[in-house]
C-alpha cells in the first residue's frame, strides 16, 4: 500500500510510495552542459546587464565596471516592472492590474565556473546579505506587499543562464500559495496558541527520522509531507516570521547550513538541478506569532503530470525518511 499524508498547515495531501521507494539512483538527472555563449553575468560584461542597484565592490572600482564580488541588477526580461501605477480594475467578472513590481537578479560571484555550492562561507554570506538588503530596501515602496527570494539552478529547473545567480521578486499582492500557508498557520495557532513551524521543529527533533543536519541556529530536514523527492526545509530554531530581520550571528548559521545542504544535495544526487525559495511574512504585518520564515529546496527529479495538475496532490516516490537518511549519510569532504 502507498501512504497518504496530510500537511498540518495547508491541509493538502500527498501520496508516498512506501512499497518500492525510489532511492537516489532511481532518477535520471539532467547534466549541466556549458552553453559557450557570451555570458552577461561575467566580469567584464557588466554593460550587458541593466545598471546595478546594489554591489559589493572595492571603493576604488567604478559602478558597472569590473572589480566586484557581487552585483544585483534588474532582470533584463522582467516579469514585473517597478515604474508606473498598479491600476487595479475590473473587467466584468475578471480583475486585473498593471504588471507592477520588482524583479531583480543577484549575481553571486564574478566567477563563471562556480556553483552556489562552491561559494566560500564568506561569499555565501554576501549573497544572503544581499537578499536581506534588497528585501529591506523594497519595503520602502508602499505599493509592494510581498517579497519572494528564489533560485533556479539548471535548465530544467528554469535557469536560462548558467552563471550562478538568484532572483528576487516583489509583488503588489500576497500570492495565493503564501496565503494558503499563512491562513493554515493562523488556523493552527487559533486553537493551540503555538506556531505550527515551531511545533514541527520540536517534533522533528523528537522523532529524529527526517533530520539532515543542524547547527546552533538552524535545522534542515525533509518534511513529513514532502511534495517532491528529497525536498528539504531549513528553519531558524528560534521563532521568527521575517527573514529580513535576521541578525548577524543567525545569518552565519544560515550560511553554514545552506552550504552544507547544497553540498549534500550535490553529492547524494549527482549534481541535480534544483529550486529554492525563501518564504517569509508579507511586508505588513511582518511580526507574526503564527508564521515562521523558512527556506524550501527541491531537487528537480520528477516532472509534474496530469494527476498533480488535477488534484493538487503530489505523488512522491521517495518517503522523506529515506531521503533524509541518504542526505545525512553523505560523507562530506573535509
Ligand atoms: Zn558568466
Ligand atoms: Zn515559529
Ligand atoms: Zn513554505
Amino acid at each position: 500500500m502507498s501512504e497518504l499524508r496530510r500537511d498540518p498547515i495547508t491541509g493538502r495531501w500527498n501520496i508516498f510510495n512506501t512499497d518500492e521507494p525510489l532511492g537516489p539512483d532511481g532518477f535520471e538527472v539532467e547534466r549541466h552542459e556549458p552553453s559557450g555563449a557570451t555570458c552577461p553575468f561575467c566580469a567584464g560584461n557588466e554593460h550587458l546587464t541593466p545598471p546595478e542597484i546594489y554591489a559589493i565592490r572595492p571603493s576604488t572600482s567604478r559602478a558597472n565596471g569590473p572589480g566586484w564580488q557581487l552585483r544585483a541588477v534588474p532582470n533584463k526580461f522582467p516579469a514585473l516592472r517597478i515604474e508606473g501605477e498598479l491600476g487595479r480594475r475590473g473587467l466584468g467578472l475578471f480583475d486585473l492590474s498593471n504588471g507592477l513590481g520588482a524583479h531583480e537578479v543577484i549575481i553571486e560571484t564574478p566567477d563563471h565556473t562556480k556553483q552556489m555550492a562552491d561559494l566560500t562561507l564568506q561569499e555565501l554570506e554576501q549573497v544572503c546579505g544581499a537578499f536581506k538588503a534588497r528585501s529591506l530596501d523594497l519595503r520602502g515602496d508602499r505599493r509592494l506587499k510581498y517579497t519572494l527570494i528564489f533560485k533556479n539552478f539548471g535548465r530544467s529547473a528554469g535557469a536560462s543562464l548558467e552563471h550562478t545567480h538568484s532572483q528576487l521578486i516583489a509583488l503588489p499582492i500576497v500570492p495565493k500559495r503564501v496565503l494558503e500557508e499563512l491562513k493554515g498557520a493562523e488556523r493552527y495557532f487559533e486553537f493551540r496558541e503555538r506556531c505550527p513551524f515551531c511545533d514541527m521543529i520540536q517534533q522533528e527533533l523528537k522523532d529524529d527520522e527526517r533530520i539532515i543536519c543542524e547547527n546552533k541556529g538552524f535545522l534542515a530536514f525533509c518534511p513529513y509531507v514532502s511534495s517532491f523527492p528529497f525536498e528539504i526545509w531549513v528553519l531558524p530554531k528560534t521563532h521568527s516570521s521575517d527573514f529580513a530581520a535576521i541578525a548577524q550571528e543567525p545569518m552565519r548559521d544560515l550560511v553554514r547550513i545552506l552550504k552544507e545542504v547544497l553540498v549534500r544535495v550535490r553529492m547524494a544526487l549527482s549534481d541535480p538541478p534544483y529550486n529554492f525559495i525563501i518564504q517569509t511574512s508579507p511586508i505588513e504585518p511582518r511580526e507574526r506569532e503564527e508564521y515562521h520564515w523558512h527556506l524550501e529546496l527541491s531537487p528537480k527529479l520528477t516532472r509534474l503530470a496530469g494527476f498533480e495538475w488535477g488534484t493538487g496532490f503530489y505523488i512522491n516516490p521517495t518517503p522523506p525518511e529515506l531521503a533524509a537518511k541518504v542526505l545525512r549519510e553523505v560523507s562530506l569532504p573535509v
